[in-house]
């Protein structure tokens, strides 16, 4: 019994510790403080699925990081500071004597949890006709998670960022930190307009900007 507690703990800390990681490196991302590392999520963002777009638009997910070094569909901007991360925590743990099989658990899940939340169940959430969009149990759950990453990916403040729901999955660290959203307001088109300046610098972005406005125009008229 102990030893299955002593193994929850350790699964239930690192899950946390992924998830609080997760949402600062998200966060970081939309800074645009360190351009080359913000190029693929910008894309993301501000080319395949911007605020102005349809975050379903067919049942493959459109990659930002083909073209460029990716692991599976993680971006450099994922491994570099992830691999980072992960050097910190088993230096953290070996320096706390934990012991090895403790340290396999713990980096195991935060791998694993990493992967299932910011890949696999981010690239969901712009797939049609996803399966957990109709189980039984899965259902609530993801489509309010999705909800609020379309959130994420629509709403932007006046300087052009986009500063709701980080989380994926859970949204822990949006409650925390102030960052959570579950309604969206008026589009705000200034916004929209600083954030083409910020991100200048991402590929194809101004195509999307024409883009965006004959179809502004198109259906204003
Ligand atoms: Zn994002
Ligand atoms: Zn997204
Ligand atoms: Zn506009």
């Amino acid at each position: 019994m102990l030893r299955i507690l002593h193994f929850a703990a350790w699964v239930g800390t690192s899950i946390a510790v992924a998830e609080l990681l997760g949402y600062l490196l998200h966060r970081l991302l939309h800074t645009g403080w360190i351009p080359w590392l913000s190029m693929s999520h910008m894309k993301h963002h501000m080319v395949l699925y911007g605020p102005l777009q349809k975050q379903r638009p067919s049942e493959e997910y459109l990659d930002a990081t083909t073209g460029s070094v990716a692991l599976g569909n993680i971006g450099l901007e994922w491994i570099v500071p992830s691999s980072m991360i992960l050097t910190t925590v088993v230096v953290v743990l070996r320096l706390l004597r934990v012991s090895l099989f403790d340290q396999t658990v713990s980096i195991g899940t935060t791998l694993a949890w990493t992967f299932l939340m910011f890949s696999y169940l981010h690239d969901q959430m712009h797939v049609k006709n996803f399966w957990m969009e109709r189980n039984s149990v899965l259902k609530a759950w993801f489509r309010g998670a999705r909800k609020r990453h379309d959130i994420h990916h629509r709403v932007l403040n006046d300087p052009g960022l986009m500063d709701e729901n980080f989380g994926i999955g859970f949204f822990l660290f949006d409650r925390l930190f102030g960052t959570l959203s579950s309604e969206q307001g008026p589009f705000n088109h200034p916004g929209y307009a600083a954030a083409m300046e910020r991100f200048r610098y991402v590929e194809t972005l101004q195509a999307r900007w024409s883009v965006d406005h004959n179809q502004v125009g198109r259906n204003a008229s």
